[in-house]
């Protein structure tokens, strides 16, 4: 095997409840997260040594070298297995950074997972989702891929509901909002945990239903930063076929759902020739992580 590439889907908060604040300052979350069939590609090949290439349409702006999630998780990994960083790696950033959709998590569990198979390393999914953790707390989730509700600050992680088909478009105003500023930025209590969907449901516009019961906790503050968040928010919920608007993580990003890809691709359309100074991306909620050569 001379390279392996997988794919770093983007991590949508279907939900965001704050739940509370730990004493070391770290927030404590209740989410649904999904991942969309948008994303990066993280490739891994052999090499002499460590290195990183960032390219595609959000490349700039990406740190490159040892200040990269991408970098520093091969490195854990290499000091985690007692073998040397060596890897040539490739990122195709297609994600904006620091939008709330965990591109940085998301190519960090990627080249964690890359490696493993380059490197023929054979460590279980939670030992990597433990690795992934010392570098953020969103990492874990990536590692394992699938549809989880996630709790404490990222670290709990239980497998949800297979997700009905769902058609997905994010946007964003093209602001970038790092996630600390807007926790700072929230203020009054903290939320309960919301109740777990059962039955689970079966069709988009069911799961739209049950997530309208939950909230981005996140949201005001990200407004009152970003105001332009609004903007987004009340053109995806006009789209023809929206079923819910919402916006994902600490912002900016904010997802609609629809019944299907192609409506959520006609929707995004429609959005990209309204507003063509915003980012913008439609397909379809994947229920696992999918991995390819
Ligand atoms: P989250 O939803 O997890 O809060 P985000 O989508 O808001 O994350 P990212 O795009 O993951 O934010 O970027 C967060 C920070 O990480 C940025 O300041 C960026 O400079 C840094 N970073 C390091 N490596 C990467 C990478 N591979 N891709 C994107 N950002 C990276």
């Amino acid at each position: 095997m001379t390279a392996v590439t997988v794919f770093a889907p983007a991590k949508i908060n279907l939900y965001l409840h704050v739940t509370g604040r730990r004493a070391d300052g770290y927030h404590l979350v209740d989410s649904l997260v999904a991942f969309a069939d948008i994303g990066d590609r993280v490739t891994a090949r052999h090499a002499p040594a460590l290195s990183l290439q960032v390219a595609g349409s959000e490349a700039d702006g990406i740190p490159g070298g040892t200040d990269n999630l991408v970098w520093r998780a091969a490195q854990l990994l290499a000091e985690h297995a007692g073998i040397a960083a060596a890897a040539a790696l490739h990122i195709e950033k297609n994600l904006p950074v620091a939008s709330g959709i965990g591109g940085g998590s998301s190519d960090a569990a990627a080249v964690l997972r890359a490696l493993c198979r380059l490197w023929r390393l054979e460590i279980e999914v939670a030992t990597i989702a433990r690795l992934g953790a010392r570098l953020g707390a969103d990492i874990p989730v990536c590692v394992h891929g699938g549809a989880a509700w996630v709790g404490g600050i990222g670290e709990q992680i239980e497998p949800a509901i297979a997700l009905p088909e769902a058609g997905i478009v994010l946007a964003n105003p093209r602001r970038r909002l790092p996630t600390a500023t807007v926790f700072k930025a929230r203020t009054g209590p903290f939320s309960d945990a919301a109740e777990r969907f059962l039955p689970i449901p079966t069709k988009a516009v069911e799961l739209a239903a049950a997530l309208a019961m939950c909230r981005n906790d996140l949201t005001v503050a990200a407004l009152t930063l970003v105001p332009e968040i609004g903007n987004v928010l009340a053109a995806l919920r006009q789209l023809p076929g929206s079923l819910l608007a919402r916006m994902s993580g600490s912002g900016a990003t904010c997802f609609a759902l629809f019944a299907d890809r192609e409506s959520a691709e006609r929707a995004r359309a429609e959005l990209a020739a309204a507003e063509p100074g915003w980012w913008s991306a439609a397909g379809a909620l994947i229920a696992v992580n999918p991995i390819g050569d």
